[in-house]
């Protein structure tokens, strides 16, 4: 066990047994051998009183002396215990954690969620540093969460086990209970030598509280001491001082738990409630028009062709970006809106989404009777696994529009990540920064559909 935590044991035995055998005379009134009785430092008393100059504030204080290390441990331990209630979570251990998730979860949630379990493993082995672990309403956090408690109690690491609104309360109770005084049981909480903290975010913001999670979490984060922090929020909603603890990679390992929320309405397929593939069900690569029956320039018939070939491909296994440009109408919806139903159909997370309306959800969060805050929102449009883009114009967007739409594709762009975008503008028309991205030829594939707009019912033929 590292120094630190022998430290904050003694720290932590010290404060625990303060009442009335904290000065010389009151150890020797209570007159009880605590300690080994072979000890050759306390002779059995238990405590020590270290030599120090008259003005230190520990001057004539008693230590706790080593031969109680393990007894002072053990009472540790089972206080911990007993506050985590970790007794009724004793269930929820990595034997009983299912990492290949429910069923109906995509290859991509599911590795995530294999993921999360062996990181949450490994920690559990030896807690070192922080780990943040990131994810929606029941994706399995909470139950790692527990995991990785009920481990370290076994291997003897005292664990404080609390939720955040717990936690608070345990802090109010004190200012009207006689039995521990507020420093002690805040001392309790912020020293305990693994300190997991369930559902972060969920508590009332006061001021109060905003004030005690920061001194607990930054004297933890100073003092290297190992810590969990289980949340459904994103590192955008977090109070700025906080976050950039938790942006210090050094100190803090984060997991993201990419599962569906089912308590949210996402539609059978797991799509996100934003995604308006739904209204775009039919356009499937089956019911796309190869229009040859028309009469048209043989270079227009190839572009569709070409177009219907590679974004079919792409669909298979979606990596690198694909920009469709043409005409309203010339059927580039209908391909993007087929990728996306096709991975949909394997299970996996897609977001379709037209721009005009991306734009709206992100102004609508701004309106304060919204549920969602715009940094989730934010954060999961530009995370989604594969993000289709329908009908991208910057040309008379606002500047905010603008910018937003800059910051997704960067994001995107920098990540690396799966990215269908449909246009009727030319690319001078949009934004330079914006076309600088979509022209790298590295990242993207450009189809131009030449062909005018399908008008024609006559024509109408399924074609495959
Ligand atoms: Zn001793």
């Amino acid at each position: 066990m590292p120094e630190k935590i022998e430290e904050t044991l003694k720290k932590l035995a010290a404060d625990t047994s303060k009442a009335g055998s904290t000065t010389e005379s009151g150890a020797r009134k209570s007159n009880t051998q605590l300690g080994d009785p072979n000890c050759p430092h306390c002779n059995g008393i238990g405590y020590l009183r270290r030599e120090l100059p008259l003005d230190h504030p520990q001057f004539g204080k008693l230590e706790i002396c080593s031969c109680r290390d393990a007894a002072v441990r053990d009472r540790i331990r089972s206080r911990l215990f007993q506050f985590s209630h970790l007794d009724k979570l004793k269930q929820l251990t990595f034997e009983t954690f299912n990492p290949k998730g429910r069923t109906g979860l995509g290859e991509l949630q599911q590795a995530s969620l294999e993921n999360a379990h062996n990181l949450a493993r490994d920690f559990a082995k030896s807690p070192n540093g922080w780990l943040f672990i990131q994810g929606r309403f029941g994706c399995g956090k909470t139950h790692l969460a527990a995991s990785i408690a009920n481990e370290s109690v076994t291997n003897g690491t005292p664990t404080l086990f609390i939720t955040v609104p717990d936690l608070l309360d345990s802090l109010r109770f004190t200012f009207n209970d006689k039995s521990i005084s507020f420093e002690n049981r805040f001392n309790e909480i912020r020293q305990a030598p693994l300190l997991i903290l369930d559902d972060f975010g969920t508590q009332s913001v006061t001021e109060w509280a905003k004030e005690k999670l920061f001194q607990i979490l930054n004297f933890r984060y100073i003092n290297l001491l190992p810590t969990v922090i289980t949340t459904n929020l994103v590192l955008g909603e977090i109070d700025g001082r906080l976050r950039s603890r938790l942006e210090e990679h050094r100190m803090v390992r984060h997991i993201k738990i990419n599962a569906p929320d089912y308590r949210r309405k996402d539609d059978e397929r797991g799509q996100h409630e934003l995604s308006s593939l739904v209204q775009h069900e039919k356009q499937t690569f089956g019911t796309f028009n190869l229009r040859q029956s028309e009469r048209m320039l043989h270079d227009d018939v190839k572009s569709l062709d070409t177009a219907f070939r590679v974004t079919q491909a792409y669909s298979e296994d979606p990596s690198g970006w694909i920009v469709i440009s043409g005409l309203h109408g010339c059927g580039k919806t209908h391909l993007a809106a087929a990728i996306a139903n096709y991975r949909a159909s394997l299970g996996h997370q897609v977001m379709f989404i037209g721009t005009p309306d991306l734009l709206d959800h992100l102004r609508a969060t701004f309106n304060p009777s919204s549920t969602t805050s715009y940094d989730r929102l934010f954060d999961e449009i530009r995370n989604s696994r594969l993000l289709v883009l329908d009908d991208l114009k910057t040309k008379n967007a606002s500047s905010w529009a603008r910018e937003k739409l800059i910051q997704i594709i960067d994001y995107r762009y920098n990540s690396n990540l799966p990215t269908v975008i449909t246009t009727a503008d030319e690319f001078e028309n949009l934004d330079p920064s914006i076309q600088s991205r979509i022209r790298d030829e590295r990242l993207t594939r450009i189809l131009t559909i030449s062909a005018p707009a399908f008008r024609g019912k006559r024509n109408r033929k399924v074609k495959r």
